[in-house]
């Protein structure tokens, strides 16, 4: 077969002068640059002795879990490297993002010399924080051949096992991704299969369900991703590749309720168009009704947050907020309204038109605050027996307002009990 750009039977690093992707075989061997013409001596690319198993299956898995609570992106192995963050966000803009290229390539190449010198954890992290980055940037121009000789010399150089299994599940995500299925199965068979660290673990699964959708083996997908968040350990996705996998996964076993739910999982984070993008980029059985099932929730979203908010200020906000919302919104208060309250309770006609337990009730409009020294106001009350609307008035007095009149409707019959009168026939 061909060698591709993600070759598992090639070696492809950097060369340590001028940056340039220098390819070898396997085995490595002595070679000079094909850009700057440098002599380099390429290594043999090394191989993971592996131990036994530590733990068993279960307990690993329950570990798995309990990472993924604590988990923190800022901590983790996939955050931007640290120190970078400014010139991270010149990568976005066209004008600015070669500087910002420049100051991630002089961390690199300053990591690069600090590792071979003194190898800390932290020097270690950051190298691979940087490879890491440094291949997204490049697989972003399109610039493959840069990709794989980053990533190969950074498996080259760190000495963590767990960091070199995640740049393994990257060459072989980078390889699927180029089409490259051969590549992509090989790097994945260096890589511990039951790895203790969650960052480990599910770059692993998604790697793997990557190599297993291009063999449209989606009942493996699902074992590895589950049916829905949470059967699985995995650390959420930034891309969304977790939920586009596991949504192909899904739909490929003919659970279309499942794969609906990961795309939108994915809308609620997302508009229409990236998630037809990210299904598009990575094509499988949902990939047909993604931007559709994306596109209705949008729209029940809009229609469900207008029902929200209705029922919030009829149903919720009424009921808990009120009287005093509406009556200071016009003036009045809730001692008045209580007072109002007090008086209806002691009339006798509309103890008997309303019963027992008078309140104030849902469906009170604000009634009408008139500037000058009149108010009316309207309250709804109600009762053991029956329901009805308050209408009284208050007259400025000082600083204070004083009930001139009020009555009250119920079935279309009045009671005025400021002063009291029974309901007229
Ligand atoms: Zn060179």
């Amino acid at each position: 077969m061909d060698e591709t750009v993600f070759s598992y039977n090639l070696k492809v690093v950097e060369c340590s002068t001028c940056g340039a992707p220098v390819v070898t075989k396997a085995a490595g061997g002595r070679v000079s640059c094909s850009s700057c013409g440098a002599p380099l001596i390429v290594a043999e690319r090394f191989r993971e002795r592996r131990q036994a198993m530590r733990v068993e299956e279960q307990g690993r898995i329950a570990g798995l879990h309990a990472q993924v609570e604590s988990y923190h992106y800022q901590r983790s192995i996939f955050r931007k490297p640290e120190g970078l963050e400014s010139f991270t966000e010149m990568l976005n803009d066209p004008a600015t993002r070669s500087a910002g290229f420049e100051a991630y390539r002089q961390s690199w190449e300053k990591t690069r010399r600090r590792l071979s010198e003194n190898d800390t954890p932290e020097t270690e992290t950051h190298f691979c924080r940087l490879a890491l980055s440094m291949a997204d940037i490049f697989s972003t121009s399109g610039q493959n051949d840069r990709v794989r000789a980053v990533l190969e010399t950074a498996l080259d150089l760190l000495r963590e096992p767990d960091y070199r299994d995640i740049i393994r599940c990257r060459l072989a995500r980078f390889a699927l991704l180029s089409g490259d299925a051969v590549a992509g199965a090989a790097w994945l068979q260096d890589v511990d299969p039951t790895p203790l660290r969650i960052e480990v673990d599910t770059e692993y699964r998604l790697s793997l369900s990557l190599l297993h959708l291009s063999g449209q083996n989606y009942s493996s997908m699902v074992e590895l991703l589950g049916s829905r968040g949470g059967d699985v350990p995995l650390i959420p996705q930034i891309d969304g590749l977790d939920l586009c996998l596991r949504s192909h996964g899904c739909a490929g076993v003919g659970d279309i309720k499942n794969a609906k739910r990961s795309i939108l999982m994915s809308a609620n984070q997302h508009d229409v168009a990236w998630v037809e993008w990210r299904w598009q980029s990575i094509p499988g059985p949902a990939t047909s009704f993604a931007g559709r099932t994306a596109s209705r929730a949008k729209k029940l979203a809009s229609l469900a947050f207008s029902v929200a908010a209705f029922l919030l200020v009829t149903v919720i906000f009424v009921p808990v907020c009120t009287p005093s919302c509406y009556f200071v919104s016009c003036g009045s208060d809730v001692s008045q309204a209580e007072a109002v309250l007090v008086r209806l309770r002691q009339c006798p006609a509309a103890r008997e038109a309303l019963g027992k337990n008078i309140t104030w009730a849902v469906g009170s409009s604000c009634g009408h605050g008139q500037c000058g020294p009149r108010f009316t106001y309207v309250m709804s009350v109600k009762g053991d027996k029956a329901r009805g609307k308050v209408r009284y008035n208050a007259k400025q007095h000082g600083k204070s307002k004083i009930i001139t009149m009020a009555y009250m409707m119920v079935d279309g019959k009045r009671v005025d009990f400021v002063p009291c009168r029974p309901i007229k026939k």
